[in-house]
């Protein structure tokens, strides 16, 4: 083509747009990013979904944002073009006076996860060492956090234990809240290719999603139910003798207690609850539990709950029950969802979290860190809020300032209209991102940053291969690379000595170094290394160590070197269907968008095929209310209604309504989710709330 003409240089990185981080050549012309072509790598095989195909036309958009931004006249003035001096200056001069009048705590940070590592590590060191507050978190809360409490738990160790080629090893996958096709659509042939070699497949999830229609068996399970399920099946396995007793005995903890618990679950209990039939349930249970190796993988279907860590403990309870974990394609899998979701929650900007997977409320993990960054352990802060919490800090105003990085609070956080509260609270908000987002604009400061095609460093995918992005073009107008920012304001806290980076290099050093002995260790990991084996899977503790893809073959992560096995009695959601709300409301991805639209919602191709968000309902409900398909319906739950296209479809429960997330403002759906949460975890639950559905000329 006469692009391909032009090409200058090709530019091997990574698609930013979900956690498989498939690998790119950006085509390069004049420092300009002209195309892409898919590049062979271990986990996409020269795949690209239509996301990754059109991922570097955010480069040179014209919506970028190419200079700071700042409401010069107050709150409710124009934000209007200013110096990087005059804009750093003055968030520096309001954070001072504000810590100095209510306490360091009263400034927090509140970080994303589709950065690369390098970023993602300063934002918590800015956090902690140059403002000094205990408050940062990120929006990895609102995506994988559940199971990664789960797999803590549970193992020890909080990553995919084994690398995405292996599900091609699997006899049977099981896969319970994941629409992987359309979110991670190069996964998918992984499962094709079990598939091929004639792997039974099951899939548990309330829609029938195109992975569910290609499934051996679909359990269309009522949102918020899946414990139900999930012991249920255990139940069966126990009763057909298809435990694999001697693993149980010597590789697990807690195996009796679970046993006992699942005595009362039969099948048909799990129909009451679950709705699915309890013949189903049984056959289910027995196509899993005869295959060998079998796998289990899951996502945001379950984890949005306030019962998300149970749900994922329930499922490794069976991958344990049947002796899976520790085998090539056996075993359970999160599939975490946004771009460096894994790597995002290892480098410490996470409330409760140090770089390296350290606990904060650890002494010496907490002494390891603070000697390292050279400070006294008593000044190293404790945990603070978590990104769900923080909001309600900010509304009750004992937070004053904030600096959101890369998130869009106002589509992703539910309750909408409490975040716009605790949002325009804040003096000032300050935003730093490189499309303005609905959050942008209430921002009393806006900083314009860096997309991944201009970042040089790594990121974590979704198997913990650690990946080196490269920059293949220099930032748009005054824009600055977000770790830059933070440095410059350390500067201007006085607190420069603790960020002396002249490159991402030398953050990724530090990484290294940081994480040294810690859970997620990358001291072995050189970026010489990431280009010689195509990814280093971490723990990689010294720099001979290959890295280790699969885990636990031997031994878990807890000192015993066993796992846990948790008792996880079935809960309903927080918010039930009764007759003023009778249906269950639940939300997820479609394939054309990421995350909360703000990038994808402006790349033409992507727009084009999902331009609005719409409701899902089924014929029979729709009949039952008189709704047409495409007739414009009011949803309405306890926190209030929003209008949206009905989508009428035989893929959904009857007693259920899907409705896509990636929209803001009236569209957006969590103006109306449930702001219930994970206790743990505080992941909201956004997969189940009670609503109703109208037409709009029902009074
Ligand atoms: Fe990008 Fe994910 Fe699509 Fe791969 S599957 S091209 S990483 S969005």
């Amino acid at each position: 083509s006469e692009a391909d003409r032009l090409v200058e240089d090709l530019v091997p990185t990574h698609c930013c747009f979900c956690g498989v981080q498939c690998g790119m050549n950006l085509k390069v012309h004049n420092n300009k990013v002209i195309g892409v072509e898919a590049r062979n790598y271990p986990h996409n095989r020269g795949s690209l979904c239509p996301k990754g195909v059109v991922a570097y036309q955010q480069v040179d958009h014209p919506d970028r944002l190419r200079y700071p931004l700042m409401r010069k006249r107050g709150k409710g003035s124009p934000l209007e073009r200013v110096s990087w001096d005059e804009a750093l200056d003055y968030i520096v001069k309001r954070w001072q006076q504000i810590q100095q009048q209510y306490g360091r705590d009263a400034v927090s940070i509140y970080s994303g996860s589709s950065m690369t590592n390098e970023k993602c590590y300063v934002m918590g060191k800015f956090a902690r060492v140059g403002l000094r507050t205990r408050h940062v978190d990120y929006n990895g809360r609102l995506c994988m956090s559940s199971s990664a409490v789960a797999y803590s738990r549970a193992f020890g160790v909080d990553r995919a234990p084994l690398p995405l080629p292996d599900v091609e090893l699997a006899k049977c996958i099981m896969v319970f809240g994941s629409n992987v096709a359309e979110c991670f659509p190069v996964a998918m042939q992984w499962i094709w290719r079990a598939r091929d070699r004639g792997a039974s497949l099951i899939v548990v999830d309330p829609r029938e999603t195109p992975l569910a229609r290609s499934a051996d068996i679909w359990l269309p399970v009522k949102p918020g139910t899946d414990i139900a399920v999930t012991n249920a099946m255990l139940r069966q396995i126990i009763k057909d003798g298809m435990v694999d007793e001697a693993y149980v005995q010597a590789r697990t903890n807690g195996w009796e207690e679970v046993k006992a618990s699942v005595e009362t679950c039969t099948p048909e209990w799990a129909e009451q609850l679950s709705g699915i039939p309890a013949e189903r349930i049984v056959a289910a249970a027995r196509l899993y539990g005869r295959a060998d190796p079998s796998l289990i993988m899951h996502a945001r279907g379950i984890e949005h709950s306030s019962h998300g860590v149970d749900t994922c403990l329930s499922l490794v309870n069976m991958a344990l029950a049947r002796g899976q974990l520790g085998k090539p394609g056996g075993g359970s899998m999160m599939i975490t969802g946004q771009g460096n979701g894994q790597g995002g929650r290892e480098m410490g900007q996470k409330a409760n979290q140090l770089p390296g997977y350290r606990h904060i409320d650890v002494p010496e993990e907490r002494q390891y860190i603070a000697d390292f960054w050279g400070i006294p352990e008593e000044e190293l802060p404790w945990e603070g809020a978590a990104a769900t919490e923080m909001v309600h800090l900010m509304a009750a105003g004992e937070i004053k300032s904030c600096m959101v990085v890369c998130s869009n609070l106002m589509v992703s956080l539910p309750d909408n209209h409490v975040v716009q509260q605790a949002l325009t609270n804040l003096d000032p908000l300050i935003v730093v991102d490189f499309f303005m987002s609905e959050t942008a604009e209430l921002a009393d400061v806006v900083l314009p940053g860096t997309v991944w095609c201009e970042d040089e460093g790594t990121t974590t995918n979704l198997e913990g291969r650690v990946i080196k992005i490269n920059k293949a073009a220099d930032p748009p107008g005054e824009a600055r690379h977000d770790w830059k920012i933070a440095v410059e304001l350390a500067k201007r806290l006085g607190r420069g000595k603790f960020f002396l980076y002249t490159s991402a290099y030398d953050i990724f050093e530090e990484i290294r170094q940081a994480s040294k002995g810690g859970m997620s260790d990358y001291y072995g990991i050189t970026w010489q290394k990431i280009e010689d084996q195509q990814g280093v899977f971490w723990p990689c503790p010294s720099l001979d160590h290959p890295g280790t893809p699969r885990l636990f073959a031997e031994r878990f992560g807890h000192k015993d070197g066993k796992a846990k096995m948790f008792v996880i009695p079935y809960q309903p959601a927080v918010e039930e269907p009764g007759p003023e709300f009778p249906f269950r409301l639940t939300t997820g991805r479609v394939v054309y968008h990421y995350l909360s639209g703000n990038q994808t919602r402006r790349l033409g191709f992507l727009n084009a095929q999902a331009p609005e968000p719409w409701v899902e309902i089924h014929p029979q409900a729709a009949e039952r209310l008189g709704i047409a398909n495409e007739e414009v319906v009011r949803v309405t739950s306890p926190r209030g209604s929003i209008e949206l296209k009905a989508l009428v479809v035989p893929t959904i429960r009857p007693d259920t309504l899907f409705v896509p997330y990636h929209w803001g403002h009236r569209a957006a759906i969590n103006q109306i989710t449930s702001p219930a949460v994970e206790p743990n975890v505080k992941i909201p639950e956004y997969k189940a709330c009670a609503a109703r559905v109208d037409k709009l000329s029902a009074p």
